[in-house]
């Protein structure tokens, strides 16, 4: 039914009933006692009315306390909307607070810092991200200017000229930020940071590296392109141009290297490449390792060996790699006469393949570079000795896919240890014996 007939015909039919009342009165007992009574009733009714009022106005100074009767006539129907209206009205409360608590959730997971500002940049409100990447701190900086808090020319650059629509990249606080400032509502603005370190890092990687692959591959090639010059000459006497053809060999065959060891490289950072793993059988590839080294040794250095470890699961073709680079980097740094150990056991923390030598030795400050692509310490030797500058990188990522480390060791002019540890969960379980008879 319309809640205005509710309210309506209600008090209209109590009205009548005392008008009646009234009239009853006034007919038996004479004007004077019905108009006693309906004073007396008139009075009563109105103290009824401002009781109601009274608890009303109690209840609506503090609502969650003061409880509201479930009133006569008229004020049923308005206290129980009164109710409802609070129950809405706690409702909405909930699931705001329930919806806010997501939202700081998230802001707080947020690997974006959000900056909210005024129109006049001075800070409302930012996320631990912001602080982080900005220096800032929520609780002391509220209500500061945001240009004087982020002391960066480039800041202010951007924040004077205007130009909103395309990012700033900020060099701050040694961080490369990628930074938004988006106006919102009339008079507010969000100010959004992105940490593009990391990519920026990589994307320096990937600069190096095809400048420092170019070089590598350009200075071979000069000389195969200089000779073949030379070649096309006339009157190039038949023992000079076989010693010429021997060094554009020499020359393609260092392309070639190269070229394989940056295809090896590429194919082990690839996610396209996951690993496979087999059981590898040690003994074999440490036998390999060890023909390998004496092969390009031809006998300039006593190259030992011992194997007491047990075989291990992991991609065979990737650790004869990983061994056969560290061994071939033994016999290639180290005099005629020198003396290389290989060794692979099993130790309390894994593991072990470890390379000895009494070769150069490397001084302290290079060792933390020497698996940076193309990072060499001795330029010429590695050249000489048919090096890429990529086999301790491959090594690297080798170990990486195996959950191995590899420790370095080394003392200028006396020698080096390169040691690998794999882990033990990488160790092949053995087989339990069978029960004959
Ligand atoms: P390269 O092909 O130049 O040998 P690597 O990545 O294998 O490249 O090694 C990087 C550098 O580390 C080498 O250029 C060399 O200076 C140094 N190095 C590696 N192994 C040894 C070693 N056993 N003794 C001395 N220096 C080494």
């Amino acid at each position: 039914m319309n809640p205005k007939l509710l309210f309506w015909v209600p008090a209209a039919l109590r009205m009548g009933l005392i008008l009646a009342g009234v009239g009853v009165l006034w007919f038996m007992f004479g004007a004077t006692s019905a108009l006693v009574v309906a004073t007396l009733a008139m009075a009563v009714l109105v103290f009824v009315q401002l009781g109601y009022l009274y608890q009303l106005s109690d209840w609506l100074d503090d609502p969650q306390s003061a409880k509201l009767p479930d009133g006569w006539g008229a004020w049923t129907n308005i206290f129980s909307r009164l109710y409802k209206l609070r129950r809405d009205d706690e409702k909405n409360q909930a699931e705001l607070t329930e919806w806010l608590a997501r939202f700081r959730q998230a802001m707080h997971l947020l690997p974006d810092g959000v900056v909210i500002m005024d129109d006049v940049l001075f800070l409302e409100w930012c996320n631990p991200a912001a602080e982080q990447h900005l220096g800032l701190t929520h609780e002391r900086d509220k209500g500061m200017r945001v240009t004087n808090l982020v002391r960066s020319p480039d800041f202010m650059d951007y924040i004077i000229l205007g130009r909103y629509d395309q990012p700033l990249t900020l060099s701050f606080r040694e961080r490369k930020l990628i930074v938004h400032i988006i106006p919102f509502e009339n008079r507010r603005q969000i100010l959004v940071t992105h940490d593009a370190t990391e990519t920026e890092r990589i994307e320096e990687m990937r600069r190096d590296f095809i400048a420092n692959a170019s070089h590598e591959l350009r200075t071979p090639l000069t000389v195969i392109v200089g000779f073949l010059e030379i070649a096309a000459s006339e009157g190039l006497d038949p023992a000079t141009r076989a010693a010429h053809l021997k060094l554009m060999t020499e020359q393609g065959h260092r392309m070639q290297h190269l070229i394989e060891d940056m295809l090896t490289l590429s194919r082990l950072e690839s996610v396209d490449y996951p690993m496979r793993p087999e059981r590898v059988d040690i003994v074999k590839l440490m036998g390999q390792v060890q023909r390998d080294a004496r092969a390009l040794s031809a006998g300039k250095h006593e190259i030992t060996m011992d194997v007491s470890g047990p075989d291990v699961m992991g991609s065979t073709e990737e650790l004869h790699s990983a061994f056969g680079n560290l061994a071939s980097n033994a016999v290639r740094y180290t005099p005629a006469g020198g003396k290389i150990h290989l060794s692979w056991a099993e130790g309390p923390s894994g593991i072990k393949f470890k390379v000895e030598d009494t070769g150069i030795g490397i001084s302290p400050e290079h060792i933390s570079r020497l698996t940076e692509r193309f990072y060499r310490v001795d330029k010429s030797r590695s050249r000489e000795t048919q090096g890429t500058g990529l086999g301790l990188a491959i090594v690297k990522h080798v170990l990486l896919r195996h959950g191995g480390t590899l420790q370095i060791k080394s003392e200028a002019g006396k020698g080096s240890s390169f040691i690998v540890c794999l882990p033990k969960t990488a160790i092949v379980p053995k087989q339990p014996e069978l029960q004959l008879g």
